[in-house]
């Protein structure tokens, strides 16, 4: 069974708000095993209204629509869903008497458009709206030589919404399935150090459309994740399909995986700390406190990270720093990164404020990183592209991925 779903309204087409409907609806269509083919979004037009529900009955066994059940004259759902079905719309009397309540109870005088939010397309059923005038519209619309469609609109308000899908359509959606119901888990697993190219062409075949489970590959701000995602009639089942590909995963990726699912690459560092007993110092010149927010943002974080220092000028040289930063502070590492120079230039020449570059181009620069510890100093130059709206995130996110690999080693 694949589904589609429908946001209406002109306040999502001309960008005004985001449609989070749609996405809370295929997180919930997920949970319950439903593939979503579709997402449309469709502005408060009679046409295309009708157009897109109309796609949707030749293309989807169930459609969720939200939005434009209202009362007022741009409110065309109702309208357009009867048309796309090819029926009419007739009264619901035991919604007009809910609605009739809502507005007595407060007082309010009701108008004919209250009313009309108690029509249904005939042959569906009302939802009811515990929180709202506006009932929901659930609908079966036959289709030549296949399985029905089965469609339900909701409010676009977001909690009147959500509420009824957990009183009204995810019931009914799970007695549609019946002993169809499939169940979809998903793995996902995060790498850093490689590029999205370079992570798929190390996993030849495995990230093909046709393979199941899929394997999809996404870059988020350096970050490459793997998301697995396997259907079948139970959880177990589908975890027995994932853990060999994850397996294989780990196998050809090595250490360029650094967690799972929530896990970001601070949490790496913190595991790996705590699993020696060991503690670290920071002191950030051209990240100016980053590391330092990360690594004490880590749950409980006091166990392996006794603060840190952010520092616009280096009087010394990195390595130097770290190994200061550690003994005065008698933690077991000590992390020192730099002032960012041009790349290819002499540490000792030409610091860069830490503030930022100053240039706003994209040149290359670098800084030098330092970790020091028992055995010695470790220390790397990072290269970095002088992009402004990336470059402190991605150089803090290089010199963690540094300190893992060290700590790896
Ligand atoms: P009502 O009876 O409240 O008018 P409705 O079905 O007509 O319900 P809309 O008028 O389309 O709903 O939307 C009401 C409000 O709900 C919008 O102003 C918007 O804030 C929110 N909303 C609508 N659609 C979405 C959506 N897809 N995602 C998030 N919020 C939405």
């Amino acid at each position: 069974m694949h589904a589609e779903i429908i946001a209406v309204g002109d306040e999502l087409t001309s960008g005004q708000s985001l449609d989070t409907n749609s996405q809370w609806i295929a997180q919930r269509l997920d949970e319950l095993g439903i593939e979503t083919l579709y997402h449309s979004t469709v502005g408060d037009r009679m046409a295309p209204c009708v157009e897109v529900f109309r796609r949707a009955i030749a293309r989807a066994d169930l459609i969720v629509i939200t939005g434009g059940l209202g009362p007022t004259d741009d409110d065309l759902t109702r309208d357009a869903l009867a048309k796309a079905a090819g029926v009419e719309l007739i009264r619901d009397e035991v919604q007009l008497e809910h609605i009739r309540n809502f507005f007595a109870r407060r007082d309010w005088s009701m108008t004919p458009r209250n009313e009309r939010q108690a029509l249904v397309p005939v042959g569906g059923r009302a939802v009811r709206n515990p929180h709202g005038t506006a009932p929901g519209i659930d609908l079966e619309v036959a289709r030549l030589g296949r399985t029905p469609s089965r469609l339900f609109a909701l409010p676009g308000v977001p909690a009147e919404m959500r509420r009824m899908w957990e009183e009204s359509v995810a019931p009914a959606i799970l007695a549609l399935l019946g002993e169809r119901r499939r169940v979809i888990l998903r793995r996902r697993i995060n790498c850093f150090g490689a590029g999205e190219s370079r992570i798929e062409s190390m996993l030849p075949d495995l990230i093909s459309r046709d393979r199941r489970p899929t394997v999809g590959i996404t870059a988020g701000r350096g970050t490459i994740t793997l998301r697995i995602a396997a259907e079948g009639a139970n959880e177990d089942e589908c975890r027995a399909a994932i853990e060999p590909v994850e397996e294989l995963i780990r196998r050809k990726l090595g250490t360029l995986v650094f967690g799972v699912e929530d896990q970001r690459l601070q949490d790496a560092v913190a595991r790996l700390l705590r699993q020696g007993g060991k503690t670290i110092f920071t002191a950030e010149c051209a990240t100016a406190g980053l590391i330092a927010q990360w690594l004490a943002g880590v749950e409980n974080s006091a166990d392996f990270y006794q603060g840190g220092m952010v520092l616009n000028v280096l009087n010394e040289p990195v390595e130097q720093a770290a190994i200061n930063c550690r003994r005065q502070l008698r933690a077991d590492y000590g992390l020192a990164i730099g002032l960012p120079i041009p790349a290819g230039t002499d540490a000792k020449n030409l610091p860069l404020p830490a503030s930022g570059k100053g240039s706003g181009g994209d040149r290359i620069l670098q800084v030098p990183v330092a970790l020091a510890s028992t055995d010695g100093v470790v220390a790397e130059s990072i290269a970095y592209d002088d992009h402004p709206a990336l470059e402190r995130e991605f150089l803090a996110k290089r010199a963690l991925n540094f300190v893992r690999l060290a700590l790896l080693s």
